[in-house]
């Protein structure tokens, strides 16, 4: 396709899907990356992080060409607009891109820029791996023991928007019907009312955890768990959980996937797992916000639907030191969008005191989905050895007294001298 106000990169490749319809993506050793910096404190971490990934990609034999796109805040003034339709397309053609955070304007008519990108581009898993970096503040006794990644259902559930507000006609039709025509007649307060839908479908919960299981089979995990709330809204969160399970059972080997039976209401240690086999077991959410932190250690890979997702993947993000670190993607088929958990954090926006770890920890992620794992365990490496050194942005700093206080584009550099120093 042609750009108007995009620079196309002179050299490198597209990244391209092997076969049509099917899992799996032809990656070049010198692909385009289509990359937003963001609004806000986007305009900090971005350049911060390409200069970065750039780095580790070169020490390890590889070339990134950067595709520059406009969103948000930079589209505005480009375009006139705040997601223009070939940013979406480039993203859209060239499979694998990531971003920063998109500043969303509070009021009504503005929808997320974020979730309308999710949206079209059918990124249906949110990812977010959380695991601990030595050296990074956490309220925990024994954080090092989290090493988990959590897979959020992207596009359905509360999230999908269908509620009508209390007081108007649409929500007296829609309790109107709900009592008269399914007989849920006392189950209402009297007076105005607000009512929401809960959509959780097969295909919604299946690729999902489809993808959580392709993933621990791939990274050498031991278990995915399927984190609901099925004893209570048995037909929307228990049905995820069986139609999770029924994908476990049926689309894999018993020597790859083992579903544990019954582990909703047993404990699992008892029961004979074949070796390497990757065990997908389901547990409620509320027990599961407990264990996550008596329990640490015991947990892999959690797949769930979008509102457990989104408290139990902050939760976990809190555990090893919260949002300046927290790293994320947003996968669908042979596509990927690699994103920080954090927002655009205006107050500190354009003042180079940013911390970029959790972008370039995003890119990590992002390379990883590109089969350059050696790439990404670089860019850990020299992110952890750069914080426990004591080299941190103003946020960890304000935490530690032993640390020393640096800027957005300092703290890269030392990062990018530590990539130097290990590879
Ligand atoms: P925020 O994440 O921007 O900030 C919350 C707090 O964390 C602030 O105190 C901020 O200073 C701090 N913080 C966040 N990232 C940091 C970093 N990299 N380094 C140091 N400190 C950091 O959340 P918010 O204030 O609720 O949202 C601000 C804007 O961002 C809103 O418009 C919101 O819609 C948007 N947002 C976008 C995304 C996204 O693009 N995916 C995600 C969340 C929020």
């Amino acid at each position: 396709m042609s750009y108007d106000k995009v620079d196309v990169p002179e050299s490198g490749q597209k990244i391209t899907v092997e076969a049509e319809g099917e899992e799996g993506l032809h990656v070049p050793e010198d692909p385009i990356i289509p990359i937003i910096h963001g609004d806000g404190i986007g305009q900090d971490v971005g350049p911060a992080a390409q200069k970065v990934l750039e780095t580790a990609a070169e020490a390890t034999g590889r070339e990134v060409n950067w595709m520059r796109l406009y969103a948000g805040e930079s589209a505005r003034e480009k375009y006139d607009e705040n997601l223009p339709d070939e940013t979406v397309e480039a993203i859209r053609e060239h499979r694998v891109a990531i971003k920063g955070p998109l500043t969303t304007p509070v009021g009504a008519g503005f929808r997320s820029l974020n979730v309308a990108l999710r949206q079209t581009l059918d990124l249906y898993a949110n990812v977010r791996p959380t695991y601990y970096l030595d050296g990074v503040p956490s309220p925990m006794k024994a954080p090092e023991e989290m090493d988990m990644v959590t897979f959020r259902e992207n596009t359905e559930d509360v999230y999908a928007g269908i509620e009508w507000e209390a007081g108007t006609d649409e929500a007296e039709q829609v309790r109107e019907f709900v009592e008269e025509e399914m007989g849920f007649d006392e189950t209402m307060h009297e007076g105005p009312i607000g009512l929401g839908l809960k959509p959780i479908s097969e295909k919604g919960s299946k690729r999902l955890v489809r993808e959580a299981i392709d993933y621990a089979i791939e990274n050498d995990r031991d278990k995915v768990t399927l984190v609901h709330k099925g004893n209570i809204m048995k037909f929307t969160e228990g049905q995820f959980g069986e139609w999770g399970m029924e994908v476990a059972e049926e689309e894999y080997p018993d020597e790859e996937v083992f579903a544990a039976p019954d582990s909703l209401w047993e404990e699992q240690d008892e029961v004979d797992i074949p070796e390497d086999a990757v065990m997908v077991e389901e547990r409620l959410a509320d027990a599961m916000l407990q264990w996550m932190q008596l329990r640490t250690d015991e947990f892999d890979v959690l797949a769930m639907p979008n509102l457990n997702g989104d408290y139990l993947s902050d939760a976990a993000g809190a555990q090893i030191g919260g949002l300046g670190i927290a790293p994320g993607a947003n996968f669908g088929d042979n596509r990927c969008l690699a994103e920080p958990v954090h927002g655009s954090a205006p107050k500190r926006a354009g003042q180079d005191m940013a911390n970029p770890t959790a972008l370039i920890l995003s890119g990590r992620l992002m390379f990883e989905y590109l089969g350059w794992d050696d790439t990404g365990e670089l860019i850990r490496d020299a992110v952890e050895e750069t914080i426990s050194s004591g080299t941190v942005t103003y946020d960890l700093a304000r935490q530690r007294e032993d640390a020393e206080k640096v800027g957005t584009s300092e703290y890269a550099d030392a990062i990018c001298e530590n990539i130097e120093k290990l590879s």
